[in-house]
């Protein structure tokens, strides 16, 4: 084999290992990504999705065919009566907060089910750190939230035992986001949504499902959410999408989100196309395969740091309900060295070093790596880790196993060239 990277021979004999040892997992990965893909061809050919609907419209956007073929393809992907695809949606925090702005009034009560939401939704609703003018709080919205359990686990009997009959609306954040918290797997969205669903019809089941898409074969919305909400320029863009966000659920609440997105009296009927239909197309249809890649990447380094002593999250060989992997590194120099190594595999910006700098909303400095084609994607290979005991990285993404692979033991050949490292096996 040609050594295109001067990777040590200890970490390539080691790499090599691994991935015999994770054959049967690769293959579990293929299964999922198959029935994935399937599912997508269906909802394409079902739809007659034609090179008509890659046509690109301007101004309000009425009658936008390519638009409005594409959420019902994103319907029948996701199990749900109606969906909202749209480049208009700036990130996956407006998806979520303009589908939260369509639907909760003055005097509703928000309960989180899954402890502390991400850092950016505590900003829209105002809790956990500075009080941002607009946010649901200043519309006299009122939050409440059910701790994890010391597992990190959701706490199913204390889910049991709220009254829910009170609670407007359910948030279930999916992913573990930026914590230890493990995600949760579709089984337990879908017992929360039965719990919540049997002691209260009206209470909207809401599911943050950013990262967690194709992972398995269900979505929430299979398995009994009124709504899912995520990023474009994560999985489901299937790293073609270049922005935008969807909602996918109930009918009548996907129209209260278009008209939180939009305008009400206008809702999902305007918002022109401007040529991104065929990314939103083509991504889609890529999705499943480029999150098995994700997944590929993810197995690969939780085990290739378990083997080498580290601690990750989830371990090695547990299921895992996310792209998200954490690693715990366990010192600033060690971290760095990491993230280094991950940008100089990366496709786009390979000769860029990596700076911990300050960041809006963290207390510690941040250390990033990401090179992409999309900037800010975190579908393509990307590490990021505040700069604070145990020095934990988190690591997500990869277009293809092998470049994500390759980024992965650049980052531990950075490790062993600045002797942060010990192979040994
Ligand atoms: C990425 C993400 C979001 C939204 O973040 P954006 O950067 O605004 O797209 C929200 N929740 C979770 C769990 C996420 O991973």
């Amino acid at each position: 084999m040609v050594n295109f990277f001067d990777i040590d021979e200890k970490i390539l004999e080691l790499a090599e290992k691994i991935e015999l040892e994770l054959a049967f997992e690769f293959e579990r990965i293929d299964k999922i990504s198959s029935h994935n893909e399937n599912k997508v061809l269906r909802a394409f050919i079902d739809n007659r999705v034609s090179e008509i609907h890659f046509n690109s419209t301007t101004g309000y956007g009425y009658n936008d065919l390519g638009r409005d073929v594409l959420e019902r393809v994103y319907s029948k992907v996701f199990g749900a009566d109606d969906a909202l695809v749209r480049h208009n949606f700036v990130s996956g925090t407006h998806a979520l907060s303009a589908s939260l702005f369509g639907i909760l009034r003055p005097g509703d009560l928000l309960v989180s089910v899954a402890g502390k939401p991400y850092d950016t939704i505590c900003r829209v609703i105002g809790v956990h750190g500075p009080k941002i003018s607009g946010c649901f709080l200043d519309y006299g919205v009122r939050y409440d939230e059910i701790s994890l359990l010391k597992s990190g686990r959701v706490d199913v009997e204390s889910i049991k035992n709220f009254d829910w009959s009170r609670v407007k609306l359910a948030y279930i954040q999916r992913s573990r986001g930026y914590s230890l918290r493990p995600a949760l797997a579709i089984d337990e969205i879908s017992e929360i949504s039965d719990i919540i669903h049997n002691s209260s019809k009206n209470t909207v089941v809401f599911v943050d499902n950013c990262y967690g898409e194709f992972v398995c074969e269900k979505e929430p919305t299979d398995v009994g959410a009124d709504l899912a909400v995520g990023s474009l320029i994560k999985n489901p863009g299937g790293g073609i999408a270049v922005t935008g966000g969807y909602v996918v659920g109930r009918k009548e609440l996907v129209e209260f989100c278009a008209n939180g997105l939009t305008a009400p009296g206008i809702g999902k009927e305007v918002g022109c196309s401007l040529g991104q239909n065929r990314n939103m197309y083509m991504g889609l249809f890529f999705a499943p395969s480029v999150v098995a890649s994700a997944l590929k990447v993810s197995a690969f380094s939780r085990r290739l740091f378990e083997r080498l002593g580290y601690r990750v999250f989830p371990k090695s060989g547990e299921d895992i309900g996310d792209i998200v992997s954490v690693l715990q590194l366990g010192s600033e120099k060690a971290l760095t060295a990491f993230c280094e190594g991950i940008q100089s595999g990366s496709v786009v910006d390979s000769f860029v070093v990596p700076q911990a700098w300050n960041m809006p909303g963290y207390q510690e400095k941040v250390i990033m790596a990401s090179g992409a084609f999309t900037s800010g994607s975190s579908i393509e290979i990307s590490a990021d880790a505040p700069l604070k005991e145990p020095y934990n990285v988190y690591l997500q993404g990869g277009l293809t196993y092998n470049s994500g692979k390759m980024c992965v033991m650049l980052a531990l050949q950075k490790m062993l060239s600045k002797g942060l490292i010990n192979i040994e096996f």
